[in-house]
């Protein structure tokens, strides 16, 4: 199948060919023709499995054929839930939307900067993309309206559905037309479904993209036994003896994150770390330095382990392991991305030792435990 037989208009074709996206992926030969259809759309794949392009080229289509936006009443609303991927979506909407005839005013609005440029720039815009907090203090001050949107994307839809967002959610629905297109897509999704039919889908075409048989073989997965006074020095130790120079680390928190990246700048290796309470230009930096390989180690909170896209990440490293399986998928799946393979290293306490084997359990395959008790780590 090409791209051509999905109906896309030259200007897109060009676009994907200036990307050297030569074949649409499995999750974009269904889900285009369908939300070219006006169709809603529930679409369980990964992160890597091209999700993103799968809604970005049939809106930008579509909206060639809507009544452009007018005084602050966007088209189309993206929501996210970090600042990280609302920036990456509105990325991918401008380069693929660069060449159309009509041009499309796409801008990402997050919180953590301040909100008076995002209220100036919001006329005309076609395309919001938006973390709900932000997109809540913007309806309130009457910089921007809901009530035209036609179509409503959920990116990461079980996080943005999740307990954490429930109330802003709800705010936001009553915000929007009854009349719209829905699109949610997630890499997981709670196994109940009906709650979200019955809310926000109308007769949907459910895509689901399994993870290629051996999508988790590309990731070679290692855990390494060892005290939790140890795990600093250990990971120092993988990460110099081993020569590795981009990782992604994962702390379970905001402080543990930033002891680690200490700890490792003080031991020679370049590392900042990046979560919540980091000021959004410090985020962004650290994230396209460590992207453009400037930047060796990136030690991060659950926060980045959503959606963000990294290509040819080699390496993940859990400090700590997360709270759920669902969560270790999430982190682990920052590598072995675009058939590239990846490690996924996991430093396992013994009070980490049961929840590790729940996690081993729900990945359906036991993962090589190595003790860390003879490794000398005097000077690490
Ligand atoms: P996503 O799952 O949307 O985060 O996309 C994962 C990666 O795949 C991104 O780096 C995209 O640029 C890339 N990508 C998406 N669709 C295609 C395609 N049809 N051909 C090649 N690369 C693609």
């Amino acid at each position: 199948m090409t791209f051509e037989s999905l109906g896309l208009s030259p200007a897109l074709l060009k676009a994907l060919a200036d990307q050297n996206y030569t074949q649409p992926y499995p999750i974009q030969m269904e889900a285009i023709p369908a939300i070219l259809n006006k169709k809603d759309v529930l679409g369980i794949a990964q992160t890597g499995s091209g999700k993103t392009a799968a809604y970005v080229l049939p809106i930008l289509m579509n909206l060639q054929d809507i009544a452009p936006s007018q005084n602050r009443y966007v088209n189309i609303l993206v929501l996210v839930p970090t600042r990280e991927l609302a920036m990456q979506v509105s990325e991918v909407f401008y380069k693929l939307g660069k060449d159309l005839p009509r041009r499309i005013k796409t801008m990402a609005v997050y919180g953590g900067v301040s909100i008076n440029p995002q209220m100036m720039r919001m006329n005309g815009v076609n395309v919001l993309i938006a973390t709900p907090g932000r997109l809540l203090e913007l309806t309130e001050s009457n910089a921007v309206h809901l009530s035209d949107i036609d179509t409503l994307v959920l990116d990461e839809a079980d996080k943005m559905l999740n307990i954490g967002f429930k109330e802003e959610m709800n705010r936001i629905i009553a915000l929007l037309p009854k009349r719209r297109q829905n699109l949610l897509f997630s890499a997981t999704l709670n196994e109940d479904i009906t709650a979200i039919n019955q809310i926000l889908l109308h007769n949907p075409l459910v895509i689901k993209i399994e993870p290629e048989e051996d999508y988790f073989d590309l990731i070679d997965q290692l855990g390494y036994f060892v005290s939790e006074e140890r795990k600093g020095p250990l990971l120092r130790y993988i990460i110099k003896s081993q020569d590795l120079q981009q990782v992604l680390v994962f702390a379970s928190s905001v402080y543990k994150a930033d002891t680690v990246a200490d700890k490792l700048r003080k031991n020679g290796i370049k590392a900042t770390a990046i979560h919540s309470k980091k000021s959004q230009g410090a985020r962004t930096e650290a994230l396209s330095k460590f992207k453009s390989g400037d930047l060796r180690v990136l030690v991060a909170t659950d926060l980045i382990s959503r959606g963000i896209d990294i290509k040819f990440l080699p390496h993940v490293i859990n400090y700590e392991l997360p709270r759920s399986p669902k969560d270790y998928i999430h982190r682990i799946g920052r590598t072995g991305r675009a058939e590239s393979p990846g490690q996924a290293i996991s430093l396992v306490s013994p009070e980490e030792l049961h929840h590790f084997r729940i996690i081993q359990k729900k990945m359906g395959k036991p993962i090589t435990m190595i003790d860390s008790e003879g490794i000398n780590l005097k000077g690490f």
